[in-house]
């Protein structure tokens, strides 16, 4: 319900008191005419019927008459006193029956209820705003990194130019975007974009750099922009974007490097001081099979393998947990060691052939990326990729068992769906799991709630264009020591906590108290850090502890250990 005083506003607005002026300058004229009428009743029973009356019976009787009540205790008996008693009657019907109510319904009460119904939108944020994320653009990415940052009580603000879309997202959602162009400066500033602590720009690329223009005219306040087009990075730059990301280009990656383990280091996700985090698919090394004790990951390469994704879940493993071909392994490690696992596993045949459904964006990078690594692969599209020179597909609609048996899925080791239709992202993977039981499955979910239709399916690993874009946006934000690995999974530091100075990590019991796994231990950012510390480690007072864990772990270590 809207409040009263949007109620109030409306009647002391300028419209209305033009109105109201109407209306009083109406009734002095209905006063005036009941007053006349009055003293003419006077005048003519006096002359006509010889009878007196006084001026308030002359009132009384006017309004009986113009308001049809006509009593009866007061009647004339002549001709021209029944035609002045006509008169009155239909003066009143139409001035005061018809005219009267007509005008309050169309100058009060018509307007009052338009006005009620009328939606406001908000045009600016409140005069104080700082420190607020400033979102351009709607769709299923802003959309999480929406529900990231009510999560976190960060405070945002939507801009939308569309005032349908403001509308519905307020009634149905709750969320109260401002309608306003976002490359108009004066929008901008009603933003209070000068004072937000970033701006996050998910429109068209053309869009985007005019906001980008705009916003630097303005003030110096950090801008991410994705990208829709990888060849406009280099104009994002030069207008002033902060951080460009080329969204479906990372996800096409992304999808790669869980259908091939070529390339050690392709496959980092991030860096933490000297420690590289990578994930690795098992499929096709020689741990496969084995449980980590016996795949002898850190004797032979001195990695750490410190969570196994399996199937969209990730688990910390124990020296027991078995290796299997879908696995994925994220591994801990210096750039040495990760490049003794490149030789290591470098040197396997290449038997690997992947088989990308969708030529777009997304799947031209895939293929730009299996390219690079050597390893063989089929494109297939339902049309020619217009923006690519390089790959050669072949042109049908995957659906169709015909073109994916043609396509040599029974020959593939691998499988990449990355079209932009989720239902047809289901069905290749239904299709090609019951073609070829062995294949290894990637599949793209453009939309969060087909992710666990897609694992029903048969794939081995999803990776949803929402969460990794909103991660990688959550992470811009945040600035802060913590990475993303996938959804819930946290690396962070921790100082060692007083209590735990001079005891062993055994001891301390970090892990039972608050869920979270020591994966190294650092002393100062420079010296190399000792990844997997033994748990009759000593920690000492100038150490850092890495941690890994989810969110919540990640919370717990920071209220517990003081
Ligand atoms: P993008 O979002 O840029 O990665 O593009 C997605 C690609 O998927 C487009 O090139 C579409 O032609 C392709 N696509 C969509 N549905 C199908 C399908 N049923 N079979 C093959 N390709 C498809
Ligand atoms: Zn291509």
């Amino acid at each position: 319900m809207r409040p009263i005083s949007g109620e109030l506003v409306y009647i002391a607005g300028m419209t209305a008191r033009k109105h109201l002026k109407a209306l009083l300058a109406y009734c002095t004229f209905l006063v005036c005419m009941v007053l006349v009428y009055a003293k003419l009743f006077q005048y003519l029973m006096l002359h006509l019927e010889g009878r007196e009356f006084s001026f308030i019976a002359g009132i009384y009787w006017v309004l009986t008459v113009m308001t049809t009540l006509g009593f009866g205790d007061i009647t004339f008996h002549t001709d021209a006193g029944y035609v002045f008693a006509g008169i009155v009657t239909l003066s009143g019907m139409v001035f005061l029956l018809i005219l009267l109510p007509f005008g309050i319904i169309s100058l009060f009460l018509a307007p009052w209820i338009e006005n009620s119904l009328r939606y406001n939108p908000l045009l600016e944020v409140p005069e104080r705003t700082r420190d607020h994320v400033v979102i351009c653009g709607l769709d299923p990415v802003t959309r999480a990194l929406v529900s990231k940052l009510q999560v976190r009580g960060i405070p945002f603000f939507l801009v939308l130019s569309n005032y349908d879309e403001v509308r519905r997202l307020e009634e149905d959602e709750g969320i109260r975007a401002v309608y306003g162009d976002p490359s108009d400066a004066g929008v901008l500033l009603k933003l209070r974009a000068d004072r937000a602590r970033h701006i996050i720009l998910n429109l068209g690329d053309k869009e985007n750099v005019n906001i980008i223009l705009t916003v630097r005219s303005l003030c110096t306040t950090p801008i991410a922009a994705l990208l829709d087009e990888p060849c406009h990075a280099e104009l994002f730059h030069l207008a002033g974007a902060s951080q460009v990301i080329p969204l479906k280009r990372i996800l096409g990656r992304y999808l790669a490097t869980r259908a091939t383990t070529k390339g050690a280091f392709a496959h980092v996700l991030d860096s933490f001081g000297k420690l590289l985090i990578a994930e690795l698919p098992v499929h096709g090394t020689p741990f496969s099979g084995r449980t980590l004790k016996d795949a002898h990951i850190r004797e032979q390469t001195g990695l750490a393998v410190v969570g196994i994704w399996e199937r969209g879940k990730i688990i910390i493993p124990n020296r027991e947990t078995l290796l299997s071909e879908q696995s994925v392994i994220v591994v801990v490690g210096t750039r040495e060691n990760l490049e003794t696992l490149e030789k290591l596993i470098g040197e396997l045949p290449g038997q690997d052939m992947v088989m990308i459904i969708g030529h777009g964006r997304v799947g031209c990078s895939s293929a730009g990326f299996l390219e690079h690594w050597s390893v063989p692969f089929v494109l297939i599209d339902r049309v020619a990729n217009p923006d690519c020179g390089e790959h050669e597909a072949v042109i049908g609609d995957a659906t169709s068992r015909t073109i994916l048996k043609g396509a040599a899925i029974d020959r593939a080791e691998g499988l990449i769906a990355t079209t932009n239709d989720d239902s047809a992202n289901i069905l290749f993977t239904l299709a090609s799991r019951h073609l070829n039981r062995h294949l290894r499955i990637v599949a793209r979910a453009n939309r969060e709630e087909n992710v666990t239709q897609l694992y029903t399916a048969g794939a081995d690993f999803v990776v949803s264009n929402t969460s990794v874009g909103s991660n990688i946006l959550m992470n811009i934000l945040d600035n802060k020591d913590s990475i993303f690995l996938s959804e819930g999974m946290h690396i962070f530091r921790h100082p060692v906590p007083e209590a735990m100075h001079d005891k062993t990590i055994r001891s301390c019991r970090i892990r039972e108290i608050t869920g979270a796994t020591i994966i190294a231990l650092e002393r100062g950012r420079k010296e190399e850090p000792t990844i997997i510390p033994p748990p009759d480690t000593v920690i000492t007072r100038d150490m850092t502890l890495i941690l890994i864990g989810s969110p919540e772990q990640e919370t717990r270590c920071r209220e517990l250990l003081h």
